[in-house]
């Protein structure tokens, strides 16, 4: 199901991807870069069969925890209404997570590479978040009472919804804003800017970055710098996508002990050992 939901709304995505390129095309052409595009499509491709592999391996163990689950859920609307809010309030914690345990930021720094940002970076991913547990973080669902079909799909509507706001051809929405991630407030997450950087990691809503004080709004006297600190100067999806869990374990073995390692592999990313060595 999961994977005919972002198969049918490829159209819809490709469309769009090709409008905002043609809309840039006269006003700023830098917005979009051919070779930037192809690095997000190869790892967007990459990701897509890593992400199918995953959940084939892990969907046994969603049905485990399934069975011994608190609650049962009538088939309702308020019960999809119910994993969606669920999902969602996850899905922030994931996604903060990813921004301050480098373990999981080895795999979403992928995302966060590009210096520029169109709605063609949605799909900048990476085929590691496996391995970094991103499954790990929608396991409460089933323990809930959720069927792990159903909560597959919510993930990927999740997904889906996050590639509307990756543009920069969208000013702010207004009251919108104030319950919903919107392109602004997603602009923010990816500047590098010291006043915007580790903020707003709303999946659709962003009353959980108000709520827990990761909320930040866009200044127009502060334009947002895309990319991150310690700029990779590639665009290799090989390179994309392993250059941080490289940095990581080389920082790990160089450690010194067993404790220093481990806090190399969990430490937020500005405390790597190699962190020191980039340039901003
Ligand atoms: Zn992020
Ligand atoms: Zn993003």
């Amino acid at each position: 199901m999961e994977k005919w939901i972002l198969l049918g709304m490829a159209p819809v995505f490709l469309g769009l991807i090709v409008l905002e390129a043609w809309y840039w095309r006269s006003r700023r052409p830098e917005m979009y870069s051919w070779v930037d595009t192809l690095s997000n499509a190869g790892l967007a491709l990459m990701h897509q069969v890593a992400d199918a592999l995953a959940w084939l391996l892990v969907i046994g163990l969603y049905y485990w925890v399934y069975q011994y689950r608190l609650f049962d859920w009538p088939a309702t609307l308020w019960s999809i209404f119910a994993l969606f809010l669920a999902q969602d309030f996850l899905y922030y914690w994931f996604h903060r997570a990813s921004h301050r345990i480098r373990w999981l930021w080895a795999s979403h720094v992928t995302h966060h590479s590009s210096e520029r940002l169109n709605l063609s970076t949605a799909f900048r991913q990476s085929l590691t978040y496996p391995i970094s547990g991103m499954w790990v973080f929608w396991l409460p669902l089933a323990w809930l009472g959720f069927e792990p079909t159903h909560i597959i799909a919510v993930v990927a509507i999740n997904l889906g919804f996050q590639f509307f706001v990756h543009t920069q051809a969208i000013p702010k929405l207004g009251w919108v804003e104030k319950i919903f991630n919107t392109p602004s407030i997603h602009r923010v997450h990816h500047a590098r800017n010291p006043k915007y950087i580790d903020r707003n990691y709303a999946g659709v809503l962003v009353i959980w970055d108000r709520l827990f004080g990761t909320y930040v709004e866009e200044d127009p006297e502060v334009p947002c710098e895309f990319g991150i600190i310690g700029q990779v100067h590639s665009h290799n999806p090989i390179t994309l996508t392993f250059h941080e869990w490289i940095a990581m374990f080389r920082d790990a073995g160089r450690a010194g002990g067993v404790r220093a390692a481990i806090g190399q592999l969990l430490c937020p990313p500005e405390r790597a050992a190699s962190h020191a060595r980039r340039d901003p």
